[in-house]
């Protein structure tokens, strides 16, 4: 495979970034080599600057359910375009995205739009210490929330602890209000909440963890958070900037018909643009500003293009069938996968929800924690990332990243990738 073209643009590109890139995981530093610098991209393929075509399972991390460059977001994104690109006045867009999710989500009242789910999160937390008069909240290890200084904390050693920041630049002050605990663990959840009683302002998960391999949670343990927080006046975020309109329209909320306190949303919302958003009864939102004392703002918030391209998307999801069809697809996948992977083979596991998968070496039936990961299996994935780019499928450059299925993927798609991981298992094995 000819790389001379990503090799030159990033040798460049690391002299105008940080380690070339914009955004760490996309360096290629856990898989090694050179990161493919995109130049294009069509339903469920895309094209490096050297002119090689991958079939693509990373879809910009997760946005793009309905694959690259889809026609009607794209017509969208081009009628609204030539009318302005940004007011900082309301438009009726935002109210057509909002009543497009509100009239079919009903675990929300009311919901602002931010810009990316690192935002929604980080307001989402403002507004339950807000609401709730109390400082502490408490997160999962192996869950990700974005970049906010009070989630970039990770579990110290103990069952319960304030971990230790995953960066630097992250004031002990603001970690000392991060309690971290295990993943499917009530007892460490109970413990906290009687260290701490009547302090902890939030519990934050997020419902499908798939930032960190994918940890599919047990429903009684997301129900059990639900009650412990309900019984301590404690307020439930579920982060569903991954999940939401993702494992269906209604996200894990109503996969698992829970009714957290806020939920959090990104990703595929924006229909490949940056859109978060946050939202929860109207009372709670209630509190956010203009009209309660809970500040939150943002020049670009509710950008009519961002808007129009997450309305057109996200109106296609609502088809009828549409995520059954992507899990079946995905069961289809995994299927033909274990078809062609040699049984003498060091063989991976999938693990799978909707139109997700994650790729794991081991022999356990379940992983539910981050504990549970064998880190040695990221050297098997190295090789297999390695061999399936040769063979032109494209999976995100890290063994803990999931992996997405699109409307745009075909069945044609699906059996070439298949016959790929059989012959890139060879290699690892
Ligand atoms: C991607 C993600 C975020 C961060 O969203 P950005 O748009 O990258 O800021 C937060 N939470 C979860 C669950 C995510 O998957």
């Amino acid at each position: 495979m000819k790389r001379e073209k990503s090799e030159e643009l990033f040798k460049k590109a690391q002299r105008y970034f940080p380690g070339g890139v914009n955004s760490p995981v996309r360096a290629f530093r856990s898989v090694g080599g050179t990161p493919l610098f995109i130049s294009k991209g069509k339903g469920s393929h895309i094209w490096d600057a050297d002119g090689n075509e991958f079939i693509d399972y990373c879809g910009s991390w997760g946005p793009l359910i309905l694959g690259h460059a889809n026609v009607k977001v794209l017509d969208a994104i081009k009628q609204t375009v030539d009318s302005g690109t940004s007011f900082g006045a309301p438009t009726a867009l935002e109210n057509e995205l909002a009543d497009l999710i509100l009239s079919n989500n009903k675990y929300l009242e009311k919901i602002r739009f931010v810009s990316s789910g690192t935002e929604a999160v980080m307001s989402a937390i403002r507004l339950a210490r807000g609401v709730t008069k109390r400082n502490k909240i408490l997160k999962f290890e192996g869950c990700y929330h974005g970049h906010s200084d009070a989630l970039l904390v990770k579990a110290g050693s103990g069952l319960v602890t304030f971990g230790n920041t995953s960066s630097a630049g992250v004031p002990e002050a603001v970690v000392n209000e991060t309690i971290v605990v295990s993943l499917n663990n009530e007892e460490a959840v109970k413990q906290a909440f009687n260290e701490f009683k009547n302090q902890i302002a939030c519990i934050i998960i997020e419902p499908v963890p798939a930032n960190n391999g994918l940890l599919l949670q047990r429903k009684e343990y997301l129900q059990f958070l639900r009650d412990i927080c309900t019984e301590n006046n404690t307020l439930l975020i579920f982060d569903e900037v991954i999940s939401g309109f993702r494992i269906g329209f209604t996200g894990a909320a109503g996969y698992y018909d829970i009714q957290p306190d806020i939920i959090t949303y990104g990703k595929i919302i924006g229909g490949g643009l940056p859109v978060g958003m946050y939202g929860a009864s109207a009372k709670l939102m209630d509190n956010i500003s203009p009209l309660g004392n809970v500040y939150q703002a943002g020049t670009l918030s509710g950008n009519p293009v961002a808007m129009a391209a997450g309305i057109a998307q996200l109106t296609e999801c609502l088809k009828p069938n549409f995520y059954e069809d992507l899990a079946e697809k995905n069961k289809f996948l995994i299927a033909e996968i274990n078809k062609n992977i040699d049984s003498a083979s060091i063989k991976p596991k999938f693990f799978t929800i909707g139109g997700i998968f994650w790729t794991a070496f081991t022999d356990k039936e379940f992983i539910r924690t981050a504990e549970e990961i064998n880190s040695d299996s990221m050297k098997y994935f190295k090789i297999l990332h390695a061999e399936l780019l040769e063979r032109g499928v494209y999976l995100g450059p890290s063994g803990y990243e999931v992996a997405f299925i699109s409307e745009a993927h075909t069945k044609e798609d699906l059996l070439k990738t298949a016959k790929a991981f059989g012959e890139a298992m060879k290699f690892v094995k």
